[in-house]
């Protein structure tokens, strides 16, 4: 699942000493990296029905440790039919391969290992999500699967060629529908990831689809078929620590010890909108930092889960004004909640569409997005407000909910190069 380009907002000062030996590291492999490395094709059939579905994402400070920025990293490349349906996964290059299972997002997955090495590490490509028991290969547990890498002994793998089928893609592990999550590794399981398409490169110059930057690894750019335009996605989430962040509030009782008043909703694992004789509102404000500077499209997504009264409230998309945030101030008795008499002045921007109990609920907000990048306006974030406290209502999961797929989530499609 996810992207963020490439570029890195923090001063070298700032940095802890492991990355910068990171940096070096990096610097390092990339002035090795050369044409030479290309060696993969297409790792699945049918090329013109399959989109890039979310590109890798470089996130601050870098794609290499990612680990230090937990979720909002995408350390590989999706593929997905538009409408849905599975397709055939190929082997990319020759190699030795094997099925396994992975307990966190990968859910089954093939891992071949390839001849092709540098540093004398040799490349393997992971394809995850595949369709239970679709594999052609052997399958074997995850902790044999290292041992073996381990060992340097693969003779429970079973050799693969070039273009042979692997598997069907599906939706095992982590994931929104059926798709392939690609992955090129050096050394190992989950090692080196290396960006195929090095987006951070390409989209930096501007060249992207018509040349696959300095390091990439396919054997010809674009490596997916002429007539589909790769739709590279930037996806950024908020996380609790992070520079992002969202809340709801209300206008009377106070979700704090003792209740009463003056008004103050919860940074809990909830958004709510609505009200009953009182307001709820939901606050989102996104780091927009290491975006592109101008999107196509851009949408907030919510997942909403319920609605109190069973009548969904309708909602009002709003753009918050002045700076809030009830960590640094706060009008009430503690910093825990934003308090009503701190909420935001906000400026109208739109009625929106009812959202639906279950369904991902998308808010277009391209004009905005591009509105903060060009600093027409200053990014204070989106206010969705009910349009009165009659008892309708819409929950929405925050950053604070512990599933990150179900968190909120900025989606940005750049133009096209
Ligand atoms: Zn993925």
């Amino acid at each position: 699942m996810c992207i963020q380009t490439a570029r890195c907002h923090i001063g070298i000062g700032q940095l802890p000493l492991r990355v910068l030996a990171s940096i070096l590291l990096l610097s390092l492999l990339s002035a090795v990296g050369s044409a030479a490395e290309q060696f993969l094709t297409l790792p699945f059939r049918d090329s013109a029905g399959v989109e890039i579905t979310e590109g890798w994402v470089y996130d601050e400070p870098g794609p290499f440790w990612c680990e230090e920025f937990g979720d909002r990293c995408h350390k590989g490349v999706d593929y997905a039919r538009p409408n849905g349906e599975a397709f055939e996964i190929l082997a990319a290059a020759d190699g030795i391969a094997v099925a396994s299972r992975s307990p966190g997002g990968y859910g089954y997955f093939i891992f071949v290992r390839h001849e092709f090495a540098s540093d004398g590490l040799h490349y393997f490509t992971l394809s995850a999500h595949v369709e239970r028991g679709s594999w052609v290969t052997p399958f074997r547990a995850l902790a044999g699967v290292k041992a073996d890498i381990e060992a340097g002994d693969f003779s429970a793998w079973m050799p693969v060629l070039r273009g042979q089928k692997l598997a069907t893609a599906g939706q095992t592990g982590i994931g929104v529908g059926v798709h392939l999550h690609f992955e090129v590794d050096r050394g190992g399981y989950a090692l080196n990831k290396t960006d195929p398409y090095d987006i951070e490169d390409t989209l930096a110059s501007g060249r992207y689809p018509a040349d696959c930057g300095s390091r990439y690894v396919w054997t010809e750019c674009p490596p997916i078929h002429a007539s589909t335009e790769p739709r590279v996605r930037y996806l950024r989430q908020n996380a609790p620590g992070e520079v992002g962040k969202d809340i709801w509030t209300t206008s009377v009782f106070c979700y704090c010890d003792g209740g009463g008043g003056p008004g103050g909703g919860l940074d809990n694992e909830a958004l709510v909108v609505g009200g009953w004789g009182d307001l709820y509102w939901a606050l989102l404000q996104f780091d927009l930092r290491g975006l592109p500077s101008v999107a196509a499209e851009a949408y907030v997504e919510l997942q909403m889960y319920q609605t109190r009264s069973g009548v969904v409230t309708p909602i009002t998309l709003r753009r918050a004004i002045e700076d809030w945030d009830w960590r640094l101030a706060g009008s009430g008795s503690d910093l825990e909640r934003l308090w009503w008499a701190d909420r935001p002045d906000t400026e109208f921007i739109r009625d929106l569409p009812q959202p639906v109990v279950g369904e991902r609920y998308r808010i277009d907000i391209t004009d905005l997005y591009n509105a903060w990048k060009a600093g027409t306006y200053e990014n204070y974030g989106i206010v969705l407000n009910p349009p009165d406290g009659s008892n309708r209502w819409a929950e929405f999961y925050s950053s604070g909910h512990s599933e990150p797929q179900l968190r909120p989530r900025l989606v940005v499609i750049p133009v096209a190069q």
